[in-house]
């Protein structure tokens, strides 16, 4: 997801350029998946940066943490990053490099690549506990059955004694 922006670096204090995303990087970085990444984004000329803005979605393929089966998970991020260039535009010169050692750069060649922050708000995105539906019946604790499939043979579960003269009531 790389974009020139040596023209925008020249230009004045607030100049903006808008740019519709359509691309496949590998968020996991595992290297085994290709996540087609939409959106769209704004970059802003600031006095010391390019302020960029970002509106995106993907869908990653997850796996279920009740069921283990695999499925798509539709995710979408929004953020503002400031991409610091090494270079001054102009001149040539080397620019000190931010404050936060962990803050984006835009390299010698005035290219400003999203890909590592679009990765790393995707990764946030993902849900601690991923569910393949809300009402997942998850797997048999006994038998192991998908019981989204449907019901498995196993005896129901023991019943609280407490409650048992209750169930006897019925
Ligand atoms: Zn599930
Ligand atoms: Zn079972």
């Amino acid at each position: 997801m790389d974009m020139n922006v040596s023209q925008l670096l020249r230009e004045p204090i607030g100049s903006t350029r808008d740019y519709a995303i359509d691309e496949v990087i590998d968020i996991t970085g595992e290297g085994k998946n290709e996540n087609r990444i939409k959106g769209a984004c704004n970059m802003i000329r600031t006095q010391r940066s390019i302020l960029v803005r970002c509106n995106l979605n993907t869908e990653l393929e997850l796996s279920c943490s009740r069921c283990v089966n695999t499925f798509q998970q539709p995710l979408k991020i929004k953020f503002n990053e400031e991409f610091y260039p090494a270079l001054d535009v102009d001149s040539g010169a080397p620019l000190d490099p931010p404050e936060e050692s962990t803050a984006f750069t835009i390299d010698e060649q005035h290219t400003l690549d999203l890909t590592e922050a679009v990765r790393q708000y995707f990764l946030l995105a993902v849900p601690m506990k991923a569910l393949c539906k809300k009402d997942c019946a998850g797997l048999c604790v006994k038998c192991g059955k998908n019981l989204n499939l449907g019901k498995c043979d196993c005896p129901p579960e023991n019943i609280d004694p407490r409650w048992a003269r209750l169930a006897d009531f019925k």
